[in-house]
C-alpha cells in the first residue's frame, strides 16, 4: 500500500500516547508547560473537526519523584516508591492536562486502568461505556495506569501496550505513539551510521521485532519492541498505528504536514475485528428468541430491546454471549447481553422507558447494543471462526 499524505485525514476517533520524556524534563524533573500548550492547541483543532479524542499519558511516576525529590540518584526507584511517586505525580499531571485544555474549552475525564479491565468482559463493557460517554459528552479522556494500586505481576507496565488496548476498545481509527524517536529504524539510531527509516511497516515480521531490540530511557518504562507489541494489538483490532516523534512543538500538527513517521496499517476494519471476537465466543450463556419486529430491527442494524423478546433460556451476567433466535427459531444473531438473565427476565416484553423503573436508574434499556451484535450469515447458523 502507499502511505497516506496526511495520515490523519478521515480519522474520527484518534488515541493519543504522550511518553513521560516528552511532558517531563529529564534534568529538571519540571513538566513541559509551553509543550503541553502546543499540543492541547492541536487536540482542540482535531476535535474542532469532529474528531474523538483519547489521550493515554505517561509523566506520573516522573513527576511524582521530582515532587518528592527523590530525583538525586539516577538509580530506578524501588517498586514502592515508584508507586508512591506515581500517587504524587498523577494530581499534577491530571491537573496540567485539565488546566491546558480548559484553556480551548474542552473538558478532560480521568481514567486510571488495571489489566483487568481489558481482560474482564463485564469490566470492559462498563469501561467501554464510561469511555464512549465521556466522549459523547465532548470530553477528552486521560488514561493512565492506577500504578499506585498495580503490583509487578498484575500491570501493563508500560504505556505503549496499555493505549493500543485502550484504542481497541475505544474502537479508534488510529494509535498515535509520540515518542523521542520518529519510528522504527533497521538498527538502533544512535548506535549505528547505516540505521535506515522504515516508513511503513505492513506486516509485523520475525525481522521488524529484531529490529525494534530493547532501548527505553531511565524515565520511561517502554522501547520500541513494546512499540511494537502495542502494533500488533493495535493493526490486528483495526486501529492504524503511527510512531512519530513528538519534542516538538504542535506534534500533532507535525504529522499531518508530513512529519517523518512510522505507518503501520490496520489488518482488518475494527468493525470486523469486534465481529470475529463475538463469533469467537464458542459457548454461548443464553437463548433469547425474538419477535419478527425484533428481528426487522436487529436486521437495520438496531439494538436488541426487551420489548421484542418473546422468551429467555439458559444463566448469563452481563457481558456473557447470548444466542438471538427468531420467530422461526433459527438463530439470526450472537451478541453480549447488557443486563443479567435475572434482569432480562424482568425487563422482557417492556418498553425501554419502563425498564428504569423495573431494573433502577442505572440499569441499560437494551438487552444487546448495536456495536456488541452480530447478524449471522442465513446459511451460517452455526457461526465457525475461520482463523
Ligand atoms: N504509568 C507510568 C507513569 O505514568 C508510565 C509508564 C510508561 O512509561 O510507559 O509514570
Amino acid at each position: 500500500m502507499v502511505r497516506p499524505a496526511n495520515p490523519l485525514a478521515g480519522v474520527k476517533r484518534l488515541t493519543i500516547k504522550i511518553g513521560s520524556s516528552l511532558l517531563v524534563d529529564a534534568a529538571s524533573g519540571q513538566l513541559r508547560h509551553d509543550w503541553l500548550k502546543s499540543l492541547c492547541a492541536d487536540i482542540a483543532a482535531l476535535k474542532q473537526e469532529g474528531c474523538d479524542v483519547i489521550v493515554v499519558s505517561s509523566g506520573a511516576v516522573a513527576l511524582g519523584r521530582a515532587i518528592l525529590n527523590l530525583t538525586s540518584a539516577k538509580k530506578p526507584l524501588t517498586l514502592d516508591q515508584a508507586q508512591a511517586a506515581a500517587s504524587v505525580g498523577q494530581i499534577a499531571l491530571s491537573q496540567a492536562w485539565r488546566d491546558a485544555l480548559a484553556e480551548h474549552g474542552v473538558i478532560t475525564g480521568q481514567i486510571l486502568v488495571t489489566p483487568n479491565i481489558t481482560e474482564e468482559r463485564r469490566q470492559f463493557l462498563n469501561a467501554r461505556a464510561t469511555l464512549s460517554t465521556l466522549l459523547a459528552l465532548g470530553a477528552v479522556p486521560i488514561i493512565n495506569e492506577n500504578d499506585t494500586v498495580a503490583t509487578a505481576e498484575i500491570r501493563y507496565g508500560d504505556n505503549d501496550r496499555l493505549s493500543a488496548r485502550m484504542a481497541a476498545m475505544a474502537n479508534a481509527d488510529m494509535l498515535l505513539l509520540f515518542s523521542d524517536v520518529d519510528g522504527l529504524y533497521t538498527a538502533p539510531p544512535g548506535s549505528s551510521a547505516d540505521a535506515t527509516h522504515i516508513p511503513l511497516v505492513e506486516t509485523i515480521s520475525p525481522e521488524i521485532e529484531a529490529m525494534a531490540g530493547g532501548a527505553a530511557s531511565h524515565l520511561s518504562r517502554g522501547g520500541m519492541a513494546t512499540k511494537i507489541d502495542a502494533a500488533r494489538i493495535a493493526t490486528g483490532s483495526g486501529t492504524a498505528m503511527i510512531i512519530a516523534k513528538g519534542a516538538a512543538f504542535h506534534p500533532i500538527r507535525a504529522v499531518t504536514k508530513g512529519a517523518r513517521h512510522t505507518y503501520f496499517p490496520a489488518r482488518q476494519s475494527g468493525a470486523a475485528a469486534r465481529k470475529r471476537w463475538i463469533l469467537g465466543t464458542l459457548d454461548i450463556s443464553g437463548q433469547i428468541h425474538i419477535d419478527a419486529g425484533a428481528a426487522r430491527a436487529l436486521k437495520s442494524g438496531k439494538s436488541l430491546l426487551p420489548i421484542g423478546v418473546t422468551a429467555i433460556s439458559g444463566h448469563f451476567n452481563r457481558g456473557d454471549t447470548l444466542g438471538i433466535f427468531g420467530p422461526d427459531n433459527v438463530e439470526l444473531a450472537r451478541g453480549l447481553a447488557s443486563m443479567s438473565g435475572e434482569e432480562a427476565q424482568l425487563a422482557k416484553g417492556h418498553k425501554s422507558g419502563e425498564i428504569a423503573d423495573l431494573l433502577g436508574p442505572s440499569s441499560r434499556t437494551e438487552l444487546v447494543h448495536a456495536d456488541n451484535l452480530v447478524l449471522l450469515a442465513s446459511d451460517a447458523a452455526k457461526p465457525v471462526m475461520s482463523e
